[in-house]
C-alpha cells in the first residue's frame, strides 16, 4: 500500500517519510500528514522548522525537566568531550567521572539500604528494567531457589520496550503482533480507582480488593515460584495513575512476608516529579532495586541506571566469584559523556533547588488541572507535583468512555498543538501533563489557558459544531 503526503508537508518532512521508521507512531497516518519538525529549543519551549514556538507540556517524553537550553550541560559535555570522550567500565577499569558520580548518585539514593547498594548503568529505561529481569534470576539462582523467577508486572505498566521489558508492561499494544509477553510474567491490575473501582466502591475497598487478588495470586502460583514485583510509583505511559492511599504499604507487606523483591521503577518519577527526590519518598517504599533514567540527565545525553540493595549485591558478588566474571553489561555503561551530563544535571538540581521549584509551583498546575474536572469532556482529573492527567469521557457522570476509534484525546492534542502546546494522548484518551520542572507559574498559566482553548475546540468538534 502507498500513500501520499499532503502538499503541505515540508522538504524535511517528506525525507523523513521516506526514510524514517517512527517508534510509537501512527505509520500510515505519519505518511500522509508528516511529522513536526522540532528544530530548536529555548527554556520550556521548542520551535519548529517554521519558526512556530510550542511550550512542552511533557518534557519531550516526560525527560527534559531542565528545559531545552540549558547551557551548564552543554557546557559540561563538550569539556568531557575534550578530554576522554570514551572509554568503558568493563574487566577492571573505569573512566574517571563515574567514580564521581556513584558517590553523587549514592546520596539521592531514597533509601539507606540502596545507598550502601551499588549502581549499574546503561542507555535506557528499558535496557535497565532488562537488567533488572535479568539480575533477579541470577539472585535467586545463587540463592539456590532456581525456581523462584516469575515476576509479578501491573496493567497500565510500562517498563520499555526491550523483550523483557515490554513483556513487563501491560500495554496491549507493546504486545500484539511482537509475541510478548515472554514466559514467567504475572499481571495484576493497575491501582487505577477511576477506571477499575467497582460502581459503589470507596477507594479502602478498591485497595483491599488490589492486596487480595495479588495474595491469589501468589497463592496460586506459589510464592517459591515468584521472585519480584516491578512497579511505577505513579504510572505514566498507562495512563498517569495515582495510587489510592494504603495501595502501597499494604502490597509491600504482603511481598515481604513472601520473599518477594520490589523493584521501583522511577523512570519517570527519579529526580523531583513528583515534588520529593523519589517516588518511593512520596509512598514510602522499600524497593531492593530501583531503576532511573530520564531526568538523569534531564535527557541531554542518553543514560540510565539501576540501583541494587547491598543485600541483594552481596549474593549477586558471591555468586559471580565461582563463574568468574558477572557477564552482564554495555559498551556505554557509565559513558564518560553521560557521566558529565548526569552529575552536571544533578549539581543543578541541588544549586538551583528544583525541587523546592517543584513543591513551590506544582499546587498551580494541579489546581488548574482539577478545575477543568468540571469541563463536559473530563471523567477526572488528577495529578501530583508536576504530573497531570485529563481523562477525558463521553459521559463523565457514568465515567463512559468515548468509543477509541473516535481519536477525541488525539484531536484535542491536535488543537493544542494548534496553540503552540504539545501535548500527549495516552490508550482510553488521556492527556497526559509532565512540562520540565523548571517551569514556572506563568509558564504554567499559559500551558493552562492553551488546555481551555484545545477542550473546547474539541468540545465543539464532539458536539459537531465545528
Ligand atoms: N519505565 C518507565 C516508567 C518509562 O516511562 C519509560 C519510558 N517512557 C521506560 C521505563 C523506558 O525507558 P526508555 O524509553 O528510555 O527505554
Amino acid at each position: 500500500m502507498t500513500t501520499t503526503a499532503a502538499p503541505d508537508v515540508t522538504a524535511a518532512g517528506r525525507s523523513d517519510i521516506a526514510h524514517h521508521l517512527h517508534p510509537y507512531t501512527q505509520l500510515r497516518q505519519l505518511e500522509q500528514d508528516g511529522p513536526l519538525v522540532i528544530v530548536q529549543g529555548d527554556g520550556v519551549h521548542v520551535v519548529d522548522e517554521h519558526g512556530k514556538r510550542y511550550l512542552e507540556g511533557m518534557a519531550g517524553l516526560w525527560c527534559a525537566s531542565l528545559g531545552f537550553s540549558e547551557r551548564r550541560l552543554a557546557d559540561a559535555a563538550h569539556r568531557q568531550m575534550l578530554q576522554l570522550p570514551y572509554y568503558h567500565a568493563f574487566s577492571g577499569k573505569v573512566p574517571g567521572p563515574v567514580t564521581e558520580l556513584v558517590k553523587t548518585l549514592m546520596a539521592w539514593a531514597p533509601t539507606p539500604e540502596l545507598q550502601r547498594g551499588r549502581v549499574l548503568f546503561a542507555n535506557s529505561g528499558s535496557e535497565s528494567n532488562d537488567t533488572a529481569f535479568k539480575l533477579v534470576r541470577y539472585y535467586n539462582n545463587a540463592r539456590g531457589r532456581p525456581a523462584k523467577k516469575k515476576i509479578i508486572a501491573r496493567q497500565k505498566g510500562y517498563h520499555g520496550v526491550t523483550a523483557a521489558a515490554a513483556s513487563l508492561s501491560g500495554l496491549p499494544t507493546m504486545h500484539q503482533h511482537f509475541d510478548l509477553p515472554l514466559p514467567g510474567v504475572l499481571r495484576v491490575s493497575a491501582p487505577h480507582f477511576y477506571g477499575n473501582g467497582k460502581p459503589g466502591e470507596t477507594e479502602a475497598q478498591f485497595v483491599d480488593r488490589l492486596v487480595q487478588e495479588l495474595q491469589d495470586l501468589i497463592a496460586a502460583e506459589g510464592a517459591d515460584t515468584i521472585a519480584a514485583f516491578i512497579a511505577e510509583p505513579v504510572q505514566g505511559a498507562g495512563g498517569v495513575v495515582i495510587p489510592p492511599d494504603g495501595y502501597f504499604p499494604r502490597i509491600q507487606a504482603v511481598l515481604k512476608q513472601h520473599d518477594i523483591l520490589l523493584i521501583a521503577d522511577e523512570v519517570i518519577t527519579g529526580f523531583g516529579r513528583l515534588g520529593q527526590p523519589f517516588g518511593t519518598n512520596v509512598f514510602g517504599l522499600q524497593p531492593d532495586m530501583v531503576t532511573v533514567a530520564k531526568m538523569l540527565t534531564s535527557a541531554y545525553v542518553p543514560m540510565s541506571a539501576l540501583m541494587v540493595s547491598d543485600a541483594v549485591y552481596q549474593v549477586v558478588a558471591d555468586a559471580s566469584a565461582s563463574v568468574g566474571t558477572f557477564g552482564h553489561g554495555y559498551t556505554y555503561s557509565g559513558h564518560p559523556l553521560a557521566c558529565a551530563v548526569a552529575l552536571e544535571t544533578l549539581r543543578i538540581y541541588t544549586d538551583d533547588d528544583i525541587i523546592g521549584h517543584v513543591q513551590r509551583v506544582a499546587p498551580r498546575l494541579q489546581a488548574g488541572l482539577r478545575q477543568f474536572a468540571e469541563h463536559p469532556l473530563v471523567g477526572e482529573a488528577r495529578g501530583l507535583g508536576l504530573i497531570g492527567a485529563l481523562e477525558l469521557a463521553a459521559d463523565p457522570a457514568s465515567r463512559k468512555p468515548f468509543d477509541p476509534k473516535r481519536g477525541v484525546g488525539a484531536y484535542l492534542v491536535k488543537r493544542a498543538q494548534a496553540h503552540g502546546l504539545i501535548l500527549r494522548v495516552l490508550a482510553g484518551d488521556i492527556i497526559a501533563f509532565s512540562p520540565p520542572l523548571v517551569i514556572t507559574e506563568a509558564q504554567i498559566d499559559e500551558l493552562l489557558a492553551k488546555t481551555a482553548l484545545a477542550l473546547d475546540d474539541t468540545l465543539a468538534w464532539v458536539r459537531g459544531t465545528a
